[in-house]
């Protein structure tokens, strides 16, 4: 039989989407800045801390603006110390591959998966958010060939835990210019996340968007721990001191590696998805820093998964600025995390 794919339209290529939602001078002007920022502090000569910190999933545009204005307010008070990076985040891995998928699946999660709106509306957000908050987002890099569509307007992105051995990603990840995180995989081998740091450290050459590439390999690739799930479906959390220590010793044993660094995410497998437990885990991981010189200098970051209310609801609720995937952290609450973890930085 031959292959069962239909073929539903061409879409646009990401110097078309990029026509429609142009940046401007000043756009460009603070993503080289926060770029830099970014940079210097994972490479060590800026010791402020990063917090990668917004909703699971950017499924309302209003909702997330509200949500990012919020951030970049309180983001002038502590700048001294912490620098805010937005979850802004588009497009959802599914651990059974059904269900919402995000914004550049469906622009509305009430009606049906159009990827053609889905494009637009997503740079057309992350534009916005950039114009009215000054803030440059995270995503993660699920689809490599997505990543395009935004290149010029992100300062950092995540290879998932479903996506991190994943030649394509690897590669791809070798040349975005950006910081990209690389998540502990679910089942939790960590030699699969230090292989992943290395291939996107190294130059490579491969097939992209239907070329053959060079990248000069990305020496801000780094690791972020998610906790895993074992072959018995147990949760085990992947945050604490020795799980910490344990990638530093992974570190050194690859002294090739640029700019060691590790963002813990504090919900995902290490809360269990108990949202609430990421103030502990976020607290939790500051003492760790305190106690030891060197998690202090590998751990540059927390992620931790945020929005304007508490908790998650079902696809098709109705409350403003509450999750449809992962539960969050309301905005209350992540103040008072943020304003703790200020003083214990
Ligand atoms: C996420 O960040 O929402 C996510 C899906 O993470 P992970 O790849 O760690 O499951
Ligand atoms: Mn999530």
């Amino acid at each position: 039989m031959e292959m069962q794919m239909d073929f539903i339209r061409k879409l646009p290529t990401p110097l078309e989407v990029k026509e429609m939602y142009p940046t401007d001078d000043k756009i460009k002007k603070i993503k080289e800045l926060r770029d830099e920022e970014i940079r210097n502090i994972l490479s060590g000569e800026d010791d402020r801390f990063i917090l990668v910190i917004g909703p699971c999933s950017a499924d309302n545009e209003e909702a997330v603006l509200e949500y990012v204005s919020r951030l970049s307010k309180l983001q002038e008070e502590v700048k001294d110390k912490l620098l805010f990076i937005p979850r802004v985040y588009t497009n959802k891995p599914r651990t059974n591959g059904t269900g919402y998928k995000g914004m550049v699946h469906q622009p509305d999660p009430n009606k049906p998966e159009d990827m053609f709106e889905g494009i637009i509306a997503s740079r057309r957000m992350h534009t916005l958010v950039v114009k009215e908050t000054g803030l440059t987002c995270a995503e993660e890099m699920l689809y490599p060939e997505y990543h395009r569509y935004l290149s010029d307007l992100l300062s950092f992105v995540s290879v998932g835990a479903r996506s991190v051995e994943d030649q394509q990603h690897r590669l791809t990840a070798s040349g975005v210019g950006i910081p990209c995180g690389m998540k502990n995989p679910t089942g939790g081998d960590l030699r699969v996340m230090m292989n992943s740091i290395e291939a996107a450290q190294n130059p490579q050459r491969f097939i992209y968007r239907g070329w053959e590439v060079d990248t000069p390999g990305n020496e801000f690739a780094l690791a972020i721990l998610r906790g895993y799930i074992d072959k018995y479906g147990i949760n085990h959390p992947n945050y604490h001191y020795e799980g910490l220590y344990n990638v530093y010793k992974l570190y050194k044993q690859r002294n090739n590696l640029k700019n060691p660094a590790v963002i813990v995410d504090c919900n995902h497998s290490n809360s269990n998805k108990d949202y609430m437990e990421q103030i502990r885990i976020a607290k939790d991981v500051m003492h760790s820093r305190c106690s030891s010189s060197e998690i202090h200098s590998l751990v540059k970051g927390l992620m931790i998964e945020s929005y304007l209310l508490d908790g998650k609801q079902e696809v098709g609720g109705d409350k403003f600025g509450c999750s449809i995937t992962d539960p969050c952290l309301g905005w209350e609450k992540t103040e008072e995390l943020i304003k703790d973890l200020y003083d214990l930085v």
